[in-house]
């Protein structure tokens, strides 16, 4: 069988380089032919020994992602639809900014952890991408986005863990990928600007830190259990206090001296002052020496389904303000891609016009799965990483 190098980190693809007896440095080669050149045969890599290249091309190959639609928004955001097999799409956006271009990436196809304000988390979970499928979507953009914009330098300076699935029950074939993310000989990206965005699986941003510390953003939408629980249901596993206390060791390890809460406004059920006065109570309370987190305060993007509105632009405003003069940083997020279904929370793997693959889509196998019976095995399709 053919291994497809996108699955392997460097550590990975020198192993698989000394089964054909090549030193490292062969692997950092070719490492970076992949990854920094965009390069996907092999007679391209013109340093490599002719031999080697025979080899490579018996025993492995650099497989991407078929894409399926490519969206243009009016302000430059562009999602595309990519196919993962078995009547599954995932969803990846590109947000370009003054200073910095930032890559979203999904990492699994559906999601187990069904938010109700989440039209991935309505979708259902179908399976964990691997390493090949995280990083193909990083290794796409950025080479089709130079050759966009005539470039030949770095065009994506950010990437976030905030598309489609829940990047820490995807664990195994996260943290691969986020090294390839973060090595100088693919994309060299910093710590700082890689986020890690999760619903709030303890153990695994304990795990994380130990592992591969990055940005960590936490999607709270709560000030209380009770409601924690209604909107993001992994609460009832990993209540509100024992995130906190995981948030603060986190920040031990990582990269940013503070943790990015994100937090959905949802007209009538999180956005009152009441539950902006429990935020402030629940920050203070767990007070260290210095200011410890920011809010990022995220419009809700509506889908019929969720039966869900969006809080009023005065009623996020003053909610903001109440945070800001309790000394919590806040901002609003500007919604980016709207006209094309690319915000946050839109994702859903959607192929409308595509009528063939939608039927294929709308036979896909969905799993759905309760707290009861949360299967705990790692790494294995149709099931989630978790502990
Ligand atoms: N599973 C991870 C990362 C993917 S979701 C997580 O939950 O953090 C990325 C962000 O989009 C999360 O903060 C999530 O709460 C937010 N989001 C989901 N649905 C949304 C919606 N309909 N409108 C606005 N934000 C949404
Ligand atoms: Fe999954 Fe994140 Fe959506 Fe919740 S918000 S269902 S964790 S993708």
């Amino acid at each position: 069988m053919t291994a497809n190098l996108l699955d392997f980190d460097l550590d990975g693809l020198a192993a698989f380089c000394e089964r054909f007896g090549e030193k490292r440095f062969r692997a950092t080669q070719l490492f970076r032919w992949i990854h920094q050149k965009g390069a996907a045969e092999f007679d391209e890599m013109s340093d490599l020994a002719k031999s080697l290249r025979e080899k490579l091309k018996t025993n492995a190959e650099i497989t991407a992602l078929p894409v399926l639609s490519e969206h243009i928004s009016s302000d430059g955001t562009i999602k595309w639809l990519f196919d993962v097999g078995g009547g599954n799409a995932i969803e990846t956006v590109f947000i370009p900014e003054e200073d910095r271009g930032t890559l979203c990436v999904s990492s699994q196809a559906g999601c187990a952890v069904a938010c109700r304000f989440c039209s991935t988390g309505h979708q259902g979970f179908s399976r964990n991408l691997t390493v090949a499928e995280i990083i193909s979507q990083l290794w796409f953009a950025e080479h089709f986005l130079r050759k966009h914009f005539g470039q030949s330098d770095r065009v994506i300076s950010n990437v976030v863990m905030m598309g489609m699935g829940e990047p820490l029950q995807n664990y195994s074939a996260l943290v691969p990928a986020l090294r390839v993310m973060l090595d100088d000989h693919a994309y060299g990206l910093s710590r700082r600007r890689v986020t890690v965005s999760t619903s709030g699986v303890v153990p695994m941003i304990d795990r994380l830190g130990q592992d591969c510390p990055v940005a960590l953003a936490v999607s709270l939408h709560a000030s209380n259990d009770a409601l924690r629980d209604e909107l993001v249901p992994l609460n009832k596993k990993y209540p509100i206090d024992e995130l906190m206390q995981a948030c603060k060791r986190y920040l031990e390890v990582a990269p940013r001296d503070f943790v990015t809460f994100e937090y959905c406004m949802l007209n009538g059920v999180n956005d009152t002052p009441v539950h902006a006065d429990e935020l402030v109570k629940l920050v203070h309370s767990h007070r260290t020496q210095r200011a410890w987190c920011k809010f990022n305060l995220i419009p809700f993007n509506p889908f019929p389904a969720s039966g869900l509105t969006r809080s009023s632009v005065a009623t996020t405003a003053a909610f903001a303000k109440i945070l800001n003069e309790s000394g919590i940083v806040t901002t609003i997020r500007k919604t980016r891609g709207d006209d094309i279904d690319a915000a946050c929370g839109q994702l859903v793997g959607d192929v409308r016009d595509r009528t063939d693959f939608h039927n294929r889509l709308s036979r896909r196998r969905v799993i759905t799965i309760s707290e009861e019976n949360r299967p705990t095995t790692v790494g294995k399709e149709g099931t989630v990483d978790d502990c």
